[in-house]
């Protein structure tokens, strides 16, 4: 199986599980970078994730730009993507999604910060990115590459940022390193919000944060993963070495 090939199978899978897990509904999007092109990245066109098949995927230059668009019409906030994959060298993949857990601390000002160790990847604090905030009033959708760069410049080094009124971009060094920390993300959420109706919560430590990222690599990974292929009826393809 060529790289491209592994690539394609892995964003049709991704889709899959980000719906089955409840991370994305008729919305959302996952991408990876073309692995024979840095400069491109692949993404499926305007469909809803359940449904995705291979032949969905559309290959973009960083600007959004489709080669070869055949009729498939573009999600519109594809920037997400491209400035992403343009700032972030390291970066190999994009979720961007409207999980509903995450929206409250969008707007509320109270930051969500790892309580589990399982979270510790979605990064020390998860910045909020406001559109209102450069843009003014605007549909809130990330609609061109200015939009993208600034999104992208506010993330910066760290894994994930919500988006104030809208949702929240997670970026991975793999599909399934992004699908892994947007699904933590999601019940990293949930749990903080039943925590402080409790009282005070003790965080993880910035030294617990990094000695647990330093532990999540491909065994916890793939665990995840072959579950949720599963789960997703999809099957689990072994990495290409
Ligand atoms: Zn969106």
């Amino acid at each position: 199986m060529s790289k491209l090939d592994f690539i394609l199978e892995e964003l049709v899978t991704a889709n899959r599980i980000l719906a089955n897990e409840g991370i994305v509904d008729s919305f959302g999007h996952v991408s990876a970078r073309h692995p024979g092109n840095p400069q491109h990245f692949l993404l499926s066109r305007a469909r809803a994730p359940e449904r995705i098949e291979r032949d969905d995927i559309v290959e973009y230059t960083l600007d959004g730009t489709a080669i070869d668009e055949r009729g498939r019409a573009p999600y519109l906030e594809r920037f997400i993507h491209g400035a992403i994959y343009e700032m972030r060298p390291d970066v190999h993949a994009v979720v961007h999604n409207h999980s509903p857990s995450t929206i409250p601390f969008g707007v509320t000002g109270k930051t969500l910060k790892p309580l589990l160790h399982m979270c510790a990847s979605i990064g020390h604090e998860v910045p909020v990115w406001d559109s209102h905030d450069k843009f003014g009033d605007t549909a809130l959708l990330v609609s061109d590459m200015a939009m993208g760069r600034d999104l992208a410049h506010l993330i910066g080094p760290r894994p994930t940022t919500l988006m104030r009124g809208h949702g929240a971009t997670v970026v991975g060094r793999s599909v399934r390193h992004a699908v892994f920390v947007s699904v933590y993300l999601e019940l990293g959420a949930k749990l903080q919000m039943q925590a402080m109706a409790m009282g005070d919560i003790k965080f993880l430590t910035p030294g617990e944060v990094d000695k647990v990222i330093s532990r999540t690599g491909p065994y916890t990974l793939n665990r995840a993963w072959e579950n949720w292929c599963w789960r997703a009826g999809r099957p689990f393809q072994a990495e290409l070495g």
